[in-house]
């Protein structure tokens, strides 16, 4: 049996429970424990698929397919391990589960309630991870903040599993917020002081309580909030806003966090954590060598966890290639022929991002169109690659009303359509092609530079796909499908192998990019980005040079 911590939220959203949640986790798996970390998100969503990012940012999609929230990336990314399915329960899924089972007839008889019929579903759920012996501790973290109404099984279910489990398999870590009062020049307690006595009102009683502040916390605050929360002064952990998120674990070993919660779990032998290579990445992001301007073109870009992945990504790769990533935010929707020179200018590489429907998607084309004519290094993923493909047949091929049938249902020449199996689907939720599949590699290609092999598999998330009917056509004008899914023919990878870097993805490399395991093609991109920053400044020195003489 594993043991469990879980990690709780106070005062206001968006304190980072998942940041700290995953980097507890990166503590525990650096000293040698097999960690995982689950999300319990309190709304009525089976899964946050059908969730428009601007409601819930970005979803993230698992392995196996499921579409889950984005803390299961910064779950990933920090311990570079896989989540699944059941890292990521809703209250939609409990009740889905719960109401199939009363249908069934497995509760015949008895009246189902909220206690203990959802509650004891939860737990279930809860526990499962811990249950084949597959991880020593399995880190829960619950959505939305204590108080909240719809989260009150969920902490109902913690109370349960606190009292049923030996006092040693269980930690509760709240985190809260202790704002700082300019005028006044002082910390204040009283929020997280009410936040607790909330949680403890639910009769959950926390172990730790994590500080959130733009302050330090001096020990007379800390034993101010240890004593009127009833939790030891030590284990009240400061955790200051931090320059990058992949600091702060190291913080966190520094206010001892792993080692307050082992203490409770019962764990008094625990070797160093080994963080060799998270310290060697943080050396990288902190001291970069060169600065690389990337723009990135998507219609959500108000809204920055709409492409967490990809601008985690985008710190990954810049980190081994020693240069800082400047991401350029473009909207797509205001992009023009007459615009594009003046909207991209000053670029060393142009990334088209995914999304779904009509919006935006003509200034994205426009954006390709610029790449590809100024020999500007590109990138494209999922829907950015479908632009790419609609932008080669309309200015290459001649196919001037070109189309994908997303936008334009009737289009005389869909060279990306909608897939077979997708047509005869009428729900929504988790009906994509979801998750991991292989796709095969062309010898010689750009992708298999990139990739240092001809066999990958990737997650993918869409309803259409490149229309074969199309491909010779592409081929003999220089557009290549480089990665090709052999079981079902699907085109995985385009390329144009005249341009210095020209590559679109169906899939979505961004969702396996790690701190230990960058992404190939992130890499691979920003590299091509500084050479092409290089060459620029290069022309740009030896033309003044020349003026000069
Ligand atoms: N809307 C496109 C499709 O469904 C692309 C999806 C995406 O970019 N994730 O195929």
């Amino acid at each position: 049996m594993a043991k469990y911590i879980f990690v709780t939220g106070g005062v206001t959203s968006s304190l980072g429970k998942g940041i700290i949640a995953a980097s507890l986790a990166k503590l525990l798996q650096a000293r040698g424990f097999k960690v995982t970390i689950q999300k319990f998100d309190p709304y009525i969503n089976v899964d946050p698929g059908t969730l428009n990012p601007y409601e819930h940012g970005e979803c993230y999609v698992t392995e196996d397919g499921a579409e889950t929230d984005l803390d299961l990336g910064h779950y990933e990314r920090f311990l570079n391990t896989y989540t699944s399915q059941a890292n990521n329960v809703t209250t939609g899924r409990i009740y889905q589960t719960v109401i199939n089972k009363e249908r069934a007839g497995e509760f015949l008889g008895k009246t189902v309630q909220v206690v203990p019929h959802i509650t004891d579903e939860i737990k279930r759920r809860m526990l499962l991870l811990g249950k084949d012996g597959k991880f020593d501790i399995v880190i829960t973290e619950i959505g939305g903040t204590v108080g909240d109404i719809e989260s009150l099984p969920f902490i109902e279910a913690v109370r349960q599993i606190q009292w049923e489990l030996p006092d040693d398999d269980v930690v509760v870590v709240h985190l809260t917020l202790i704002p700082y009062l300019k005028a006044a020049k002082e910390l204040k307690t009283k929020p997280t002081q009410h936040s607790v006595k909330m949680l403890s009102e639910t009769g959950v009683h926390p172990d730790v309580i994590v500080c959130r502040t733009e302050e330090p916390l001096n020990n007379d605050i800390r034993r101010k909030i240890g004593l009127f929360c009833n939790v030891k002064p030590d284990a009240v952990i400061e955790a200051m806003d931090a320059s990058t998120i992949y600091e702060v674990p190291l913080l966190m070993l520094r206010e001892k966090l792993d080692v307050i919660c082992m203490r409770k779990l019962g764990i008094s032998v625990y070797p160093e954590p080994d963080l060799e290579k998270w310290k060697g990445f943080l050396d990288k992001l902190k001291y970069p060598k060169s600065k690389v301007t990337i723009g990135l073109i998507g219609k959500y870009i108000e809204l920055q966890d709409a492409y967490k992945s990809i601008l985690e990504s985008f710190i990954h790769a810049g980190a081994i290639n020693e240069a800082k990533v400047q991401v350029v935010n473009v909207h797509s929707e205001f992009i023009t022929d007459e615009n594009v020179g003046e909207k991209l200018s000053g670029l060393d590489g142009l990334l088209v991002a995914p999304g779904f429907g009509h919006r935006g998607t003509e200034g994205k084309i426009i954006a390709v169109q610029f790449a590809r004519e100024q020999g500007l290094p590109f990138f494209g993923i999922c829907l950015g690659m479908q632009m790419a493909v609609i932008e080669y047949a309309r200015n290459v091929l001649g196919i001037k009303d070109a189309h994908s049938t997303e936008m334009e249902p009737d289009t005389a020449n869909p060279v990306i359509n909608m897939m077979e199996e997708q047509k005869k689907i009428k729900m929504m939720g988790g009906t994509m092609r979801l998750g991991a599949y292989p796709c095969d590699i062309t010898k010689g290609s750009l992708a298999e530079k990139i990739y240092g092999t001809t066999q990958i598999t990737e997650r993918h998330r869409h309803r259409y796909e490149f229309n074969n009917d199309y491909l010779e056509q592409f081929e003999a004008n220089g557009l290549k499908a480089s990665g090709v899914n052999v079981d079902t023919g699907l085109v995985e990878i385009v390329e144009i192998p005249t341009h210095p870097f020209f590559i679109g993805v169906q899939y979505h490399p961004e969702l396996k990019s790690t701190v230990e395991r960058p992404a190939p093609l992130f890499v691979s991109f920003i590299a091509a980005a500084k050479k092409y920053n290089e060459t620029k400044s290069n022309l740009i020195s030896s033309l003044l040079q020349k003026e000069t003489v």
